[in-house]
């Protein structure tokens, strides 16, 4: 992977946004995958139509919630989850379908009767209220996590990250190249070295126990770092000083 040139690749991640839930300057880290003419959304942040709008000036894109009809949801922060609510709805009167969801285990647990339901479980009609169940909404499908998993033209793995809640990093290839994610988690070398194997990888940083220190990942080999993009960055982070290329809102990186 080298420099950004989507139209070659088959394989390519589009970076939606690059920071945390506290940020004014950015959108809440979010990525769209796409490869052999599949998309999957990784994450869904709030006023996702908005997010897709910012990427698309930024990259020179045009992309609507048209185009994503499979989420993946790592964990249930809301950074992460909070625009789901709005983009099944929009599935829901807008296209009239379902919102394909991938989840690990522990988020398919919580999502509908911790996160969702209270918004989602009734519809008014005009003349009558309507109790609404979590399937009338998504097409949901588990991933465990001690297999391999087929979402189109995607294999995914993923592995239990060190966060907050149960959080999933993940593996995914796709036309012979291999993306690596971390997500969000506290410095973890054995994630580090799972995530190594892939052609990208694309890993958080941020302040906090939960979260992974710069200067921890700054002090891995070149030839990793240069294989590596940043995202979940803070406001205040020096994108100039960094010696990881940050991730940028509206990039197309070739896997
Ligand atoms: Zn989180």
């Amino acid at each position: 992977m080298n420099d950004i040139n989507a139209a070659d690749s088959p394989f390519q991640v589009i970076v939606l946004g690059v920071g945390d839930a506290f940020s004014a300057r950015y959108s809440p880290t979010s990525l769209l995958l796409r490869a052999e003419g599949d998309t999957l959304a990784i994450d869904c942040p709030d006023m996702y139509r908005a997010v897709l709008r910012r990427a698309s000036r930024a990259g020179d894109l045009s992309l609507d919630v048209a185009d994503v009809d499979r989420v993946l949801i790592t964990h249930l922060h809301g950074d992460h989850v909070g625009g789901l609510e709005g983009l099944a709805f929009y599935k829901r009167f807008v296209e009239n379908k379902r919102l394909a969801l991938y989840c690990p285990p522990e988020v398919r647990r919580d999502i509908w009767t911790r996160r969702l339901a209270v918004a989602m479980d009734t519809l008014y009609d005009g003349e009558r209220y309507r109790e609404m169940s979590f399937e009338d909404y998504f097409d949901c499908t588990v991933l465990d996590w001690d297999a391999e998993h087929t979402v189109g033209a995607f294999t995914l793995a993923l592995r239990r990250t060190v966060h907050h809640i149960p959080t999933a990093a993940l593996f995914v290839r796709a036309a012979g190249r291999a993306l690596g994610y971390s997500c969000d988690t506290a410095f973890d070398r054995e994630l580090v070295d799972w995530l190594a194997r892939a052609d990208l990888v694309i890993h958080e940083t941020n302040f906090g126990a939960a979260h992974t220190p710069y200067e921890k990942l700054a002090a891995l080999p070149a030839e990793l770092r240069e294989r590596m993009r940043l995202v979940h960055y803070s406001d205040l982070f020096d994108l100039d000083a960094s010696v990881i290329e940050p991730a940028r809102e509206g990039d197309c990186l070739t896997v």
